[in-house]
């Protein structure tokens, strides 16, 4: 009988160098689509939410998956590769399993809590993706894994010329741990110190293994703070309170990224745009995942203080994080601006506004850093923006040019954001912030010099 061939699509495709037929009904969504193209390429289904697939037609040209897509013949035969499998399986998670085996009953119910803030980040991560983030709370890791590090390592923690590429994670960790120590937040706050380990192993969990933004970021965006706050020697001039905020705020302000940004999240459809309605959904989620963490017994360092002060630093660190999306960077920067001439430090809305500028600032400055530093992390954030616009075509969403592997040079795209982002919003705050110009916005200079001499040699080989 003449089934009703025009109701189906059938697709010829070449698919991991083997021949391959697939079918589905026309009236399919992008999903349905999706999850049969899926199957063809083997892909496991806790992992489909994870890869992008890439259908190209013989002459290169990228065909679009979704409903519009119609039947080829065996002529016409399609390849389809999976192109990016962004989050590995949890083979390479660093908690130890023996401490698993010990804390998993104990911690059920953070788990629960982290692990399903975190599926918001990743619906279809599989079971081994919610063990990661137990925090280990082996009893004797107080004790362990003690670093004791030099006046000299103290003081060049201090700078912002410092080199992220030298340390191990666990060394981060202890370098991070140090810092609440030398602020003397400890001691204000009534850190528990064994608690404060756990919540940082429990923040280097909640970071995933993206090209750019990582553990590593975390610690850099940190670090930076922590050199910039030296350098203008502000440190002396901020309240504990504005250190504490500063200090997780950059400790947690990229927590479970999941290597896509807003515009994706939002172009997507993703459950973070729905559950923020499209405003911020990223750093709305990081500031979600942090205070999850916070709220666990295991890993709340914020448990001996009142509940007013607890307020005020979730106030405070809510509005950092929260500044770090770029979409509210010209907003942050005319508030700031009104106040440059007649800063008071006693005010505490223009204290609010300067803390944020620092976050802003520490969050976006490799640049700083000494070239050989800095620009790997040009490569790891391009690996990244090209991942997600490859993702973008495959699924047939919008691109930013800024993200396009066809459309993008390193040098280009550094002179611009140096230029035009980095140095205006460096110079603003320096108009607060003394000591800057030397060892701060010097080495930005020249790192735009670095760029704008590579792009005219690219540009004279053309
Ligand atoms: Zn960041």
């Amino acid at each position: 009988m003449a089934t009703a061939s025009s109701d189906i699509v059938r697709l010829y495709l070449r698919v991991h160098n083997r021949d391959e037929t697939v079918e589905w009904p026309k009236a399919s969504t992008t999903e349905e689509i999706k999850s049969v193209l899926l199957t063809a390429a083997d892909v496991p289904s806790t992992l489909t939410k994870d890869v992008v697939l890439k259908l190209t037609q013989q002459n290169g040209c990228l065909v679009s998956i979704g409903p519009k897509l119609t039947s080829n013949t065996p002529h016409t035969r399609y390849t389809l590769q999976v192109v990016s499998e962004k989050l590995k399986s949890g083979a390479e998670d660093s908690v130890n399993p023996d401490e698993l085996v010990n804390t998993v009953a104990k911690l059920k119910g953070q788990i629960d809590s982290v692990s399903q803030v975190a599926k918001l980040a990743h619906p279809h991560k599989g079971p081994n993706a919610m063990v990661r983030r137990a925090p280990n709370i082996d009893p004797r890791y107080a004790d362990r894994a003690k670093y004791v590090f030099t006046e000299e390592t103290k003081e060049y923690l201090k700078q912002c010329s410092f080199d992220n590429w030298q340390w191990e994670e666990n060394e981060a960790l202890a370098l991070l741990e140090l810092m609440f120590d030398d602020m003397g937040l400890i001691e204000e706050f009534k850190i528990d110190v064994a608690t404060l380990k756990r919540f940082l192993r429990g923040i280097k969990d909640n970071y995933n293994a993206n090209p750019f933004h990582n553990f590593k970021h975390c610690f850099c965006v940190t670090q930076m703070m922590y050199g910039i706050i030296h350098t203008t020697e502000i440190v002396h001039k901020l309240k504990p309170i504005d250190k504490l905020v500063l200090l997780i705020s950059c400790i947690g302000h990229d927590l479970d990224h999941p290597g896509y940004n807003n515009a994706y999240q939002i172009n997507a459809k993703t459950d973070l745009a729905i559950i923020y309605n499209d405003t911020s959904p990223l750093e709305n989620h990081h500031a979600a995942v942090l205070f999850t963490l916070l709220r666990a017994p295991e890993t709340n360092i914020l448990s001996n203080v009142p509940d007013a002060v607890f307020r005020e630093i979730r106030k405070g660190t809510i509005r950092c994080i929260l500044a770090t999306d770029m979409a509210k960077h010209g907003e942050i920067m005319t508030a700031f601006k009104k106040h440059v001439d007649n800063f008071n430090i006693e005010d505490q809305d223009q204290r609010n506004l300067l803390v944020q500028m620092i976050i802003k600032c520490a969050d976006i400055s490799n640049e700083v850093r000494p070239t050989e530093v800095a620009e790997p992390w040009v490569d790891c954030l391009l690996e990244e923006f090209f991942a997600q616009s490859d993702r973008e075509k495959a699924e047939g969403l919008p691109t930013a040019p800024f993200m396009d592997r066809e459309k993008v040079t390193k040098a280009g795209a550094q002179v611009g954001f140096i230029g035009f982002v980095m140095i205006p919003l460096y110079e603003l705050t320096a108009k607060v912030l003394p000591n800057m110009e030397a060892a701060i916005i010097q080495p930005i200079r020249q790192s735009l010099t670095y760029y704008k001499e590579m792009l005219e040699k690219t540009e004279g080989k053309k």
